[in-house]
């Protein structure tokens, strides 16, 4: 029966290093603080959104939040980010995706200060992550990082399968676990044998976006298993990408969802923010 990688506990304990450090910095007269920036109404966004305020408040960082109608035109919210580049008690700028559609979010990421993207979904940060010489890592799969590291297991020269290819996780967490001298296979939708290649994972990460995705005969014994995915079963409860019934008793770890890799997201979150604070104060 595979161990539960709690991820709750683990963001706590990175949450509570990161108020140290913001302490720390205060007393030096420097103060982190993350702009949130909404347009529309999509109810899960308010959820995450309300999150990463409570996180803030929790870490001693300043948050300002910009809620925009989703009327907003590009021009307004590109505005709005020059307005947010150019202000002091603002470190960090975290854009909430989705945005509504006719909005062109890859323009709104480009137009954020690189110093100020504690996303790390800029071009600038996207190219310092592939040359392994960044200041941010994107939040979900940096969390990721964290929790298999928390297992004790040493990713250096693992079979490592991330299905999923999208820009802000699949692609930078495959990056990631490279780094780590991981051996990384990525899947996505045009992927031959896929439940092939999972069984030959020992660190599985599946940042897909469907129920039920992976099946416990898509795990080998003792892996490492992480489930990225945050969908809705047909019950309406919140669910990963794993069949965790299946899953849980052939793996060695396992991440439940909730209380898995979310937590850590917002987490990473925080510490990219103290980590621009850090240097926009050094300039
Ligand atoms: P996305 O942009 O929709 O990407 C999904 C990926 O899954 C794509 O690369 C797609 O392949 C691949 N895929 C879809 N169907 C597949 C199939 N049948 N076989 C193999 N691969 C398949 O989603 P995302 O933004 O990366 O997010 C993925 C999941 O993680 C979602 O559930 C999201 O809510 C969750 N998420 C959670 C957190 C967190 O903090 N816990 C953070 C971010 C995202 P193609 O590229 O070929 O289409």
């Amino acid at each position: 029966m595979a161990i539960r990688i709690d991820g709750k506990a683990i963001a706590a304990k990175v949450k509570e290093q990161v108020a140290e450090e913001v302490r720390g910095l205060k007393a030096q007269g420097i103060a982190p603080g993350l702009a949130v920036v909404i347009v529309g109404e999509d109810p899960a966004s308010r959820i995450y959104v309300n999150n990463k305020k409570k996180a803030c408040e929790a870490v001693g960082i300043y948050s300002e939040e910009y809620a925009l109608p989703a009327g907003t035109t590009q021009e307004e919210l590109l505005s709005l980010i020059d307005r947010l580049n150019k202000k002091p008690e603002i470190s960090g700028i975290l854009v909430q995706s989705p945005l509504p559609k006719g909005l062109d979010e890859a323009a709104v990421v480009e137009k954020i200060d690189p110093q100020k993207d504690v996303d790390a979904f800029h071009a600038y940060n996207v190219g310092k992550i592939m040359q392994g010489s960044y200041t941010f890592l994107p939040c979900t799969p940096a969390g990721v990082i964290e929790l298999i590291k928390s297992t004790g297991v040493d990713i250096c020269g693992k079979q490592c399968v991330v299905i999923g290819r999208s820009d802000i996780v699949g692609k930078p967490m495959a990056m990631l676990l490279l780094h780590e001298n991981g051996t990384v296979t990525i899947c996505h939708s045009r992927t031959q044998n896929l439940s092939d290649i999972c069984r030959g994972a020992d660190i599985l990460v599946s940042a897909v976006g469907k129920a039920h995705f992976v099946t416990g005969d898509m795990v080998k014994p003792g892996a490492v298993v992480i489930d990225v995915g945050m969908n809705r079963d047909e019950n309406g409860k919140l669910c990963g990408d794993v069949e965790f019934s299946e899953a849980e008793p052939k793996a060695g770890y396992i991440t439940p969802v909730p209380g898995g890799v979310g937590p850590m997201t917002i987490a990473m979150l925080m510490k990219n923010t103290v980590a621009a604070a850090r240097l926009q104060a050094a300039k």
